[in-house]
């Protein structure tokens, strides 16, 4: 929920034109102080906002610089005079939105950094000390975090996993008179055991047995979960039993614009969308293009899913399609969770409908659907969840090593 407000508000950034280099900043350097000897000085910076910084030390001339990530300059900054031991202090930004500041040495000095805990203006303060007493330049990247950044907490990532079919529906039938509801329920529930025994991620089967469901009670059971992604589990059917091969659907842009009607019409479902933005007292139109934007966000994050789920799949046999589709299931029509709808195999086709039956074979698939979506969560953690945590500290050091002196 916390993750679709934000990916509206890049939306709103974006569609008001504002998207500059410089919003990309998650902190701002608001103030530099000095105080210098002879030989030992102290800098103290000044930053509102979450960034991470590194320092290290240059010879020739002698230079301690320090890397503010993704810091631009507050208005009315002025960089201070060096004195004493600083020659000079210089500040420029980096390729990547890096601030630099480059503090020039008239001597030999080892730097330390520290972070003073959060000011009662919300800032925090990093202090570079550089003398004789001080020990080799600290390089350990750390989080400073905004008052008003979401809270690190290890959520768990929750994945619907929606077996197709069940009870009066049997969905496709083989030549051999397998039904697609009996194969796609212990593939469904491998899935499940798979997520469910990696640390951060929960599964939440929208069925466990041999059951009716309304299309819609399956998203509502998603909703309920406050699942992250919906994964809708099918075999598919053709009359031409020569054709084998998965494919992955997500919703069509035609598909999205006709549901933004239907959630409209129904204000009371869609009140609980965006985050809990309720558009109850939202105009049409206003209404109607917070709605677009979710949705169109919603359909590039499930692209960006369904691509994983196909590479993987095509790892463990054939895809007939190479390029993820695009229908108007009614599953996938969640506006605000990503979904894609796997046709794991043709159960059209006499040896893909043995192969669905097997037990081996619904391992490999629903290990292939778990690495799929495991990697897209890797890359694109929803925000509080263990995922994103993990990621963070992995572009923490990432840039840490990946340093260009100047
Ligand atoms: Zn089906």
């Amino acid at each position: 929920m916390i993750k679709k407000v934000f990916e509206l508000a890049v939306a709103v950034a974006i569609l008001v034109g504002g998207a500059s280099a410089a919003s990309a900043a998650t902190a701002q350097l608001h103030e530099a102080r000095l105080s210098a000897t002879g030989t030992s000085a102290q800098l103290t910076l000044d930053v509102g906002g979450t960034t991470t910084q590194k320092v290290f030390t240059l010879d020739r001339p002698r230079r301690v610089v320090i890397d503010l990530a993704h810091t631009g300059i507050a208005p009315g900054f002025r960089v201070p005079e060096g004195s004493g031991v600083v020659s000079e202090i210089r500040t420029g930004h980096q390729l990547g939105g890096t601030l630099r500041i480059v503090v020039q040495l008239r001597a030999a000095a080892a730097a330390r950094s520290t972070w003073m805990p959060e000011t009662s203006s919300g800032r925090h303060q990093l202090i570079i000390s550089f003398g004789d007493a001080a020990p080799e330049a600290d390089t350990t990247p750390r989080v400073v975090r905004a008052p008003h950044a979401p809270i690190d907490s290890d959520r768990d990532v929750v994945v619907a996993v929606d077996a197709g079919h069940g009870g009066q529906d049997p969905g496709a039938t083989g030549p051999r008179g397998t039904h697609e509801k009996d194969v796609v329920l212990p593939i469904a529930r491998l899935l499940a055991s798979r997520i469910n025994a990696e640390p951060g991620m929960r599964a939440v089967l929208t069925r466990n047995r041999d059951e009716f469901l309304v299309l819609r009670d399956r998203i509502k059971r998603a909703r309920v979960a406050k699942a992250d992604m919906f994964i809708s589990v099918h075999a598919d059917s053709i009359a031409n039993h020569d054709v084998t091969g998965a494919s992955v659907y997500i919703l069509s842009e035609r598909g999205a614009s006709n549901e933004s009607a239907r959630w409209l019409a129904e204000r009371e479902n869609a009140a609980d969308l965006m985050g809990g933005v309720s558009l109850d007292d939202k105009d049409n139109t206003l209404a109607s293009v917070l709605l677009d934007l979710s949705q169109s966000a919603n359909i590039s994050a499930s692209m960006t899913a369904a691509q994983r789920v196909l590479a993987a799949l095509d790892n463990v046999g054939q895809v007939r399609k190479s390029q993820v589709q695009q229908a108007g299931f009614v599953v996938l029509k969640s506006p605000d969770i990503p979904s894609m709808l796997v046709e794991t195999a043709y159960i059209s086709n006499a040896s893909e409908e043995l192969r669905l039956k097997n037990p081996r074979q619904q391992a490999n698939l629903a290990d292939a659907i778990f690495a799929g979506v495991r990697n897209y969560f890797e890359q694109n953690p929803p925000a509080g969840t263990r995922f994103a945590q993990a990621r963070r500290s992995t572009m923490a050091s990432a840039a840490a090593t990946a340093s260009t002196p100047n």
